[in-house]
């Protein structure tokens, strides 16, 4: 029988992520004997909100220098929970976190790896996507110990009620050499200006057309803006671009600056997975639609009846003025809150 460990960091909040409650459900799915492993600054409080979860043990390496991510202290702690684990197979959500770490962890464990995966079988199959997408490969390995790092998105979130739960700590010396490098502070944008929302129910994605010549003749940037920034506001949804429109800014037209190529969705920018996807002012091209292969419900605002969107790629076209359905859509939204 598979000693399966769930490995999950905590947030900054002592609290476990959605994607990484994901990969908890994903590992409860695999049968075996369940361990979790937390680390961070306290786990305590980790701990009781997966009591239920069904694991024979919890194992905790926790201390002030393991609230951060670093890759020194964060590798240490998972092999020092996974030797302890004793573990044959290692489930962790695929966090930027532990995908830097994990990958070195598993070659002091002498274990395989498989990262992003985008769903796991109880036989232990993964399925991860190769070429942007395009094509979908199974892995399976004999090799023991194997990390594998889910993808979010890709399972419901454990759910169970919170309790007491008892942490078994396990000591990992802090020597100077894990301590090389120290985190001095964090430059991040705002909560609001964080437009990319990996968890929110809707994508909204920005076409160019949002900075082209209207029937009047002129260009309306600044109202388009306004627009957009109230919608993905008021629905709190994430904010995805077409690569016409991101790059407009190198060709000295005018942009919408809360947006960078980050928000590009496409061939060659993000696969996001949301539940529903709405697109305005963008014409539906296959190199942008590729970008929508995990949107299930898809809907697109253009005044083009013959876009791309109408050759089967959305399932509801409304040929109309991406200017005022939003700016309608914007007012009943403000009337319900
Ligand atoms: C190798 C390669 C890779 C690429 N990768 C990507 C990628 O990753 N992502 C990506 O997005 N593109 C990618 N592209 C580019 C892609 O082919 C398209 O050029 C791009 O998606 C077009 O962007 P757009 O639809 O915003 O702009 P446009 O094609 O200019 O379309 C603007 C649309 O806005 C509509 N519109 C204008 N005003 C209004 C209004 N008031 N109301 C409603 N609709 C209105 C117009 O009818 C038009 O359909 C790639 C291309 C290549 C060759």
């Amino acid at each position: 029988m598979e000693t399966i460990l769930f490995l999950a960091h905590t947030e900054a909040d002592g609290g476990l992520a959605k994607a990484t409650l994901e990969a908890l459900e994903a590992a409860r799915a695999l049968g075996g004997v369940l361990i979790a492993g937390l680390v961070g600054a306290s786990v305590e409080a980790a701990a009781n909100s997966i009591a239920g979860c069904g694991a024979s043990k919890i194992l905790g390496v926790a201390g002030e220098a393991f609230g951060e991510s670093r890759y020194s202290t964060d590798a240490a702690a998972a092999e020092a929970i996974a030797q302890a684990a004793n573990a044959t197979v290692i489930v962790a959500a695929h966090t930027s976190r532990w995908a830097r770490a994990l990958p070195g962890v598993a070659q002091r464990l002498g274990a395989a790896v498989d990262t992003h995966v985008a769903a796991l079988s109880a036989d232990l199959k993964a399925t991860r996507w190769y070429y942007r997408q395009r094509i979908e490969g199974v892995i399976e390995r004999a090799a023991r110990p194997r990390v594998i790092l889910l993808d979010s998105g890709c399972a419901p979130a454990y759910a169970g009620a919170p309790g007491a739960a008892a942490v078994e700590l396990v000591n990992v010396e802090i020597t100077p050499a894990l301590q090389r490098t120290r985190v001095i502070g964090k430059q991040a944008p705002k909560a609001e200006q964080q437009t990319i929302r990996p968890d929110a129910a809707i994508l909204f994605v920005a076409g160019a057309g949002w900075t082209k010549k209207q029937k009047d003749g002129q260009t309306h940037v600044a109202d388009a803006g306004k627009l957009i920034l109230d919608f993905i506001g008021s629905a709190n949804s994430s904010l995805g671009s077409s690569k016409s429109l991101v790059d407009l800014s190198g060709e000295g037209q005018a942009v919408l600056p809360f947006l960078s190529h980050l928000n590009q969705v496409g061939q060659t920018g993000s696969t996001p997975r949301h539940p529903k996807g709405l697109a305005t002012c963008c014409h539906g091209e296959e190199p942008h639609v590729v970008g929508w292969r995990f949107i299930k419900e898809r809907r697109a605002v253009n005044l083009d009846a013959n876009c791309g969107w109408a050759r089967g790629k959305a399932d509801v076209l409304y040929v109309a003025d991406a200017f005022a359905v939003i700016a309608k859509v914007n007012e009943l939204l403000k009337a319900k809150s």
